[in-house]
């Protein structure tokens, strides 16, 4: 798997379960891979703040 393909995947991963194959794919390249550790822990974060602020409606 390249930089590319685990992007992908990581933020597919925030719309939808990624199957078997991908999920060890993108762990496997995200241990050798600084600058995808940092994208997924990007994703999470704005993935987290897209949930709260959809849980924060205005009345
Ligand atoms: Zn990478």
């Amino acid at each position: 798997m390249n930089c590319l393909q685990a992007t992908k995947l990581i933020s597919d991963a925030q719309e939808r379960e990624l199957n078997f194959n991908e999920k060890i794919g993108v762990k496997t390249h995200v241990m050798l891979c600084p600058h995808c550790r940092k994208f997924q822990a990007q994703c999470a974060k704005m993935h987290d703040l897209m949930k709260q602020f959809a849980g924060n409606k205005p009345e």
